[in-house]
């Protein structure tokens, strides 16, 4: 078994408070991605998780062992930096080799285990290679591979793919997805990147300002956000917010239109006269008038940006800006307004000033 779990951990640096009492568990075997902006605490955590700094209260637990105060070596844990770390003068095998020499390994049992590595990462080809002849994407499998030889039930990774271009990028991420699968491990990973998070992850914990925001599977995220900063920051391009105040069952907006929200399904009543935050998805506004059980608006368009498989039409809802994914032959003019409408239970509210779900 190889849960891993952090319970009312504190970090500090100096007088900085980077963790205040947090609580997390990966699940024996899942796949949990640590997503927030830079500075937000997610290297602290996972360093903290692997023993890489001190910790000011708290406990780490993996695989059921209270590992608080273990060394790195001895948490059963293996680590991939996004900085590749690998040692320049070795060859690739010699790179995967390394750490277990240190460790006392026989000599068999690391070529069996390097020759495994090898296989799963498919760099068989390049073991006679130094660093200096990899490419970023083969350095980082190496880099991977060396944590896979240690042989551990529970994987850190910390931005692995960040110093990667795009399409290595996607590569790879499809690799590490695939790597999960065949090992069955339990993989702790960070990333700034909702893309990687919302792809690679069986649950995200969204992390801001040192706090989880909130710990869900990605389509609970995406869906069902909890407040503001989770809902803007998962999703690309972004969830539209349009400001209101409450009205019965409805919103009505800044520029005096009212949009009725029937069917939505409010997480807490809110008061006649609330300002709130209305907030929906690109892709759940369809550009046809309301119809039976579904809210209607108006939209000026400002500008259309043809993506290729789809098309952003940009418009405004008064003063708030309101994109809209639609099909890749759909033609609009600045200056048009649209009849749009969208299913309310599909939308988010939220409070104004506290930007908790409604
Ligand atoms: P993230 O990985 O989410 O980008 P970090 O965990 O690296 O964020 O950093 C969280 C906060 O702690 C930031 O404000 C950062 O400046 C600070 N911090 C991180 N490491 C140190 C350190 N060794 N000394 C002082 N401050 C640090
Ligand atoms: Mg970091």
């Amino acid at each position: 078994m190889a849960e891993v779990s952090v319970r009312d951990l504190e970090v500090s640096f100096g007088h900085l408070k980077v963790l205040k009492s947090l609580n997390v568990t990966a699940n024996d075997g899942e796949f949990l991605v640590l997503l927030g902006p830079s500075g937000c605490g997610k290297s602290t955590l996972l360093n903290a998780i692997a023993g890489l700094l001190d910790i000011s209260g708290g406990q780490v637990w993996i695989g059921g062992r209270n590992v608080t105060w273990e060394e790195p070596k001895d948490r059963g844990i293996g680590m991939v930096f996004q900085s590749y770390a690998l040692y320049p003068r070795m060859t690739a095998e010699g790179n995967l080799a390394f750490g277990l020499r240190m460790a006392g390994v026989a000599r068999d049992e690391i070529a069996r285990r390097v020759a495994k590595a090898a296989a799963l990462l498919q760099i068989e080809p390049l073991l006679k290679r130094r660093p200096a002849e990899l490419s970023g994407g083969q350095r980082q499998r190496v880099a991977i591979g060396r944590a896979l030889v240690r042989d551990v039930g529970v994987f850190l990774f910390d931005e692995p793919l960040s110093n990667l271009d795009a399409k290595l990028r996607g590569e790879l991420r499809v690799e590490i997805k695939k790597l999960h699968t065949e090992l069955g491990s339990t993989m702790v990973y960070v990333t700034h990147d909702q893309i990687e998070a919302l792809t690679l992850a069986d649950r995200i914990a969204v992390m801001n300002g040192g706090v989880i925001q909130q710990l869900a599977t990605p389509k609970e995220i995406y869906r069902r956000p909890v407040n503001r900063f989770v809902a803007g920051f998962v999703g690309s391009p972004s969830m539209n917010f349009v400001s209101g105040t409450v009205s019965g069952d409805g919103i009505v907006l800044a520029d005096g239109q009212r949009v009725g929200l029937a069917g939505y399904e409010f997480a807490a009543l809110p008061g006649e006269g609330r300002r709130a935050v209305l907030g929906i998805r690109p892709e759940q506004i369809d550009i046809r008038p309301a119809a039976d059980g579904t809210a209607g608006m108006k939209l000026a368009v400002s500008v259309v940006e043809p993506m290729g498989a789809d098309t952003l039409v940009w418009t405004n809802a008064g003063s708030d800006a309101v994109s809209v994914r639609v099909g890749p032959d759909a033609s609009f003019a600045p200056g048009q307004v649209l009849d749009v409408s969208f299913q309310p239970a599909v939308a988010s509210l939220f409070d104004a000033e506290s930007g908790a779900r409604l």
